[in-house]
């Protein structure tokens, strides 16, 4: 089985701008991979000769009723069968009520979480994610998914202990 990693966070971070740019086959069979449902997209990855499988989720909005309810609880499954969560957040918007709300859900999880401040092209990034680090989890890396900045190096870190 290879390792899976689930995007997660707010919509609008850019989970399926990240999805896209990592994976090549961006509709991968669900039935080659065993054990994982049908319900998410997910996709194949490769990173320095290494395989893995990364989830997309429709995202959190933190205020969930009708279609967002289900997207909402897709993405606690993503988490619940992650090996490794990447929890997105937009350093131009800066740290939400929501993000919070979902740090306090991924803390109870008995899983690697690694916080990646996305879009921060053209901005400095540490200023940025300076309030993102009260959230008080593992380790933050900042990227733009859109641009490639910071993506290899994420990937690599991600991908060590696993
Ligand atoms: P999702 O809802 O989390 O899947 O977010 P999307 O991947 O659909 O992206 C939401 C918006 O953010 C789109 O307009 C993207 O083009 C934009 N976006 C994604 N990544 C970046 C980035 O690195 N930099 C900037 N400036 N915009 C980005
Ligand atoms: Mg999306």
């Amino acid at each position: 089985m290879l390792p899976v990693i689930a995007l997660v966070g707010r919509p609008n971070v850019g989970k399926s701008t990240l999805f896209n740019r990592l994976t090549n086959t961006r509709d991968a069979l669900v039935a080659d991979f065993p054990g994982l449902t049908r319900d998410r997209k997910y996709g194949t990855a490769t990173f320095e000769l290494r395989q893995f499988i990364v989830v997309d989720t429709g995202g959190i909005s933190g205020n969930e009723q009708g279609i967002d309810a289900r997207m909402a609880h897709q993405s606690l499954l993503a988490i619940e069968e992650a090996d490794v969560v990447l929890f997105l957040v937009d350093a131009r918007d800066g740290l939400t009520p929501t993000d919070i709300g979902i740090s306090e859900h991924l803390r109870k999880q008995e899983k690697p979480v690694h916080i990646v401040v996305n879009k921060v092209d053209g901005l400095d990034g540490d200023s940025e994610s300076a309030d993102f680090y009260t959230l008080g989890m593992g380790s933050l890396l900042q990227i733009a998914a859109a641009h490639g900045r910071g993506v290899s190096k994420l990937i690599e870190a991600v991908l060590s202990p696993l």
